[in-house]
């Protein structure tokens, strides 16, 4: 059974790798899946790192928990030796609890397809959240969080901003999510 990543807590998961200054969030934009940085390094530096699944295989999410899979051509630059980007999320700051976990390991499925399939650890609620109207992704200090404007498989997310000025229902569900103080899902 999967661990979780403190589930009681409301935050964007935050984490960090030993090769990396910077802190690392997993996020979610539409069908894909990210490493971002976890807060604005200023400097015009941009939050998406890499995409991290492999395009055109599908993720599957009950809500709770998804699976995707892990395109392992994918690199961020802080790999060294040989280590491949998978290697590195595996290998995180032994302070931080792991952020994926292996679901199958098919090295038949990875050689044909060059992916492979793995858990998301961080509850879907902690995830970072990307902004459908701006296209901005939260930062972990983004107060309130951004909310949920489009509940399902492929959860849609919209930045405060963005919901007041041009979305009544998701103006209702802000009100909703100020309210009760904690995430929409
Ligand atoms: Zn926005």
């Amino acid at each position: 059974m999967l661990s979780s990543t403190s589930p009681r807590s409301k935050g964007l998961y935050e984490f960090q790798h030993p090769n990396v200054k910077l802190r690392l969030a997993l996020g979610r934009k539409r069908k894909s899946w990210y490493l971002v940085l976890a807060r604005n390094y200023g400097s015009g530096q941009p939050r998406e790192v890499v995409r991290l699944d492999k395009a055109g295989m599908r993720s599957s999410s009950d809500g709770s928990h998804s699976r995707f899979w892990f395109n392992t051509k994918a690199t961020s630059g802080w790999e060294r030796n040989g280590q491949s980007l998978l290697q590195l999320l595996l290998s995180l700051d032994p302070y931080d609890p792991p952020v994926i976990a292996l679901a199958s390991g098919d090295t038949v499925l990875e050689e044909k397809c060059g992916a492979l399939e793995v858990d998301v650890i961080v509850p879907a609620h902690r995830l970072a959240r990307w902004c459908e109207g701006c296209g901005y992704w939260e930062t972990v200090d983004s107060n309130p969080r951004w909310i949920l404007a489009r509940p399902g498989k492929m959860p849609g997310y919209l930045c405060g901003a963005c919901a007041e000025k041009d979305w009544f229902g998701a103006r209702v569900l802000r009100y909703l999510h100020i309210r009760r103080g904690r995430s929409m899902l």
